[in-house]
């Protein structure tokens, strides 16, 4: 392409008289003073280049030189914005006589942000405009605006909301932008969720700066993985993302997990060195093949991962087939079970628990029930999952020892002793004891109206310190424990020894199963006599035949409780005890 620059009103001699600028260095001095912006001028036909002062400051086009389209064209960057703008240029150049042919397209404004280099290599941000001047000119006239410090500021605050700071990937925010971007253009996508284990550990003993500087190790380390056209995002403290496009994305996502594996091994075998052990797993879901949407990929991640997790360090793991299923009546059943409790559609039914000397009711025990929209009741077997949410067990926790104090004022006799069970997300709460028993003194009830129900699995592990001073407090308070379902977890006996309970329920497991297999006998026996040995009372669940009822009686077993005696009830059916 010919370019060249005229100067003030040095028309080309090969060019037709009046072709080339009228608007000369005087008039774009004059636009520029308007504008508060460098002025250009591009004469299509003769390829020739008219620059102002400021452009050619701005350009770091020495005065003396003439501006050529190329000169120009050269301090561009980007070789892709300096073949469009080339391209536009030389459209304009070949477009037909203004006037005299279809000139719309060409004379659409141009308008685009580029990056330049001035020969002392600084590179500045520029801003250019052009419009074609209508006919008969027939020529480009533009703006130039160096918008350096603006983009810097913008690039700024872009930085601020999008990059994680102390690895410099992508942040969360940013993350969930691109993914959403991603799902609205189709995208066939390989997700690979990581999260790390153990980094707190390194914080706790060396300080935060040691544990960045390792998550910075691992942030560099995962960033090589997934090709040019994938993405390394940090979602929070020591979980990352990895995407990318791809025709197979099961292959994809597990292949990154592997290599994300193997370069985690460095940063992990230095921390093993130093004492540390750390951890990866990873939860892996593709688009669509896992989910649609943004929202459903992401559950799609955080239940694969949890699921990885059960299975050890350094496992990737889909969600898919017989565990989604599982996950998916899990999250039913919290949903089923968050939406009641906000509706007030908790209850409380009660058990009765029968002394086998008397016959009689001697006490109860509250289970939780969800009345459905349309009245209908479910008991745990529908929605017993949710139980294992720690929000979800607390609330129906709460819900339903409120319940049970609000029947007890209202007619403690009625109810006698109420066992009310607790989720081990409920016990473990350091201020678990306090709060029960200031609960029921705001009742104006007496605390040995409650028996706490504690599951055998509960005593497991460590932390027994705590939990058992609790039970100290409650039991010194005159509340009554009941060990529940003994028989089937893993507690110790010595936990019988150690702990301050006063009662154990023989698990319904072994009464129900009497007549179906001859070794439950011998062990009901066997717990009867050891809890008689140790002063403990003995509540039998399960008590669904009359035959149970005279093994148990024979054994000397304290209470029973079963579809025998009856279900549990609303409070208002429950008859008066005497
Ligand atoms: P659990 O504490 O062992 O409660 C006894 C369960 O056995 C109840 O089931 C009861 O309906 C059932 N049952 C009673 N008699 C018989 C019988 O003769 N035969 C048979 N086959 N079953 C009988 P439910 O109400 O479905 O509760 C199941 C579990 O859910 C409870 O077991 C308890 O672990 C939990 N749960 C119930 N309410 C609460 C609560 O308010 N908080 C917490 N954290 N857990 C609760
Ligand atoms: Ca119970
Ligand atoms: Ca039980």
């Amino acid at each position: 392409m010919r370019s060249r620059s005229d100067g003030i009103g040095a028309p080309d001699a090969s060019l037709p008289k009046g072709a080339l600028f009228s608007c000369d260095q005087a008039g774009l001095a004059q636009l520029e003073r308007l504008s508060g912006l460098g002025a250009w001028a591009y004469d299509p036909r003769a390829g020739a280049v008219l620059v102002s002062a400021r452009v050619r400051d701005t350009l770091g086009l020495p005065d003396t030189t003439e501006a050529t389209l190329e000169a120009v064209l050269a301090r561009l960057v980007s070789p892709k914005a300096r073949n469009l703008l080339r391209a536009r240029l030389h459209n304009l150049r070949m477009a037909p006589v203004p006037g005299q042919g279809d000139e719309t397209d060409l004379a659409a404004p141009l308008r685009f942000d580029t990056t330049i280099a001035t020969p002392s290599g600084k590179l500045r941000r520029v801003r250019l405009r052009a419009e074609l001047q209508p006919a008969p000119c027939a020529r480009v006239v533009g703006t130039l605006e160096d918008v350096t410090h603006e983009n810097r500021d913008r690039q700024r605050l872009w930085r601020a909301a999008n990059i994680d700071e102390l690895t410099g990937l992508m942040n969360a925010r940013a993350f969930q932008n691109r993914l959403h971007q991603a799902v609205r253009s189709g995208e066939t996508l390989a997700l690979v969720l990581l999260d790390l284990d153990g980094l707190a550990q390194v914080g706790d003993r060396l300080g935060a700066a040691q544990a960045d500087a390792v998550l910075r190790e691992i942030a560099a380390g995962l960033s090589g993985l997934v090709g040019e056209d994938g993405l390394v995002a940090r979602l929070a403290g020591d979980e990352f993302m990895l995407m990318r496009e791809d025709p197979d994305p099961d292959t994809a996502a597990q292949s990154m997990a592997t290599r994300a594996f193997a370069a985690l091994a460095e940063p992990f075998r230095i921390a093993a060195s130093a004492g540390f052990a750390l951890d990866a797993a990873a939860g892996l879901a593709t688009r669509p093949g896992d989910a649609p949407d943004a929202e459903g990929l992401m559950r799609a991640l955080r239940d694969a991962l949890s699921e990885a997790k059960r299975h050890g360090p350094a496992r990737a793991a889909f969600l898919r087939g017989e565990t989604r299923a599982r996950f998916e009546a899990r999250r039913d059943a919290i949903a089923f079970v968050q939406e009641a409790v906000q509706a007030g559609r908790l209850r409380a039914y009660y058990q009765p628990k029968v002394c086998f000397a008397s016959g009689k009711i001697v006490a109860y025990e509250a289970l939780a029930r969800i009345m459905a929209q349309d009245g209908t009741i479910s008991g745990p077997e529908q929605w017993g999952p949710a139980l294992d949410d720690v929000d979800c067990a607390r609330r129906i926790d709460a819900g339903i020892l409120a319940a049970v104090l609000q029947d007890l004022s209202t007619d403690a006799a009625r109810l006698g002793r109420v066992g009310v069970n607790f989720s081990e997300f409920s016990l473990r709460d350091p201020s678990f004891a306090d709060c029960l028993l200031a609960e029921i003194a705001r009742h104006r009830l007496s605390p040995d109206l409650i028996e706490l129900e504690v599951i055998e699995t509960v005593l497991v592990g460590e932390r027994m310190g705590p939990l058992s001073q609790g039970f100290r407090t409650l039991r010194a308070a005159g509340m009554r424990i009941a060990l529940d379902d003994f028989g089937t977890g893993f507690a110790s006996l010595s936990h019988l020894r150690d702990l301050p309970i006063d009662r154990i329920k023989l698990d319904k497991s072994f009464v129900l199963g009497l007549d179906q297999d001859p070794r439950n006998a011998p062990i009901l026996r066997a717990i009867i006599a050891l809890a008689h040995a140790l002063d403990l009372e003995t509540v039998a669940e399960g008590v669904e035949t009359e035959a149970a009822v005279a093994f148990l009686r024979a054994l000397d077993c304290g209470e029973g409780q079963g579809f025998h005696f009856g279900p549990a009830r609303p409070f208002s059916a429950l008859p008066a005890l005497d």
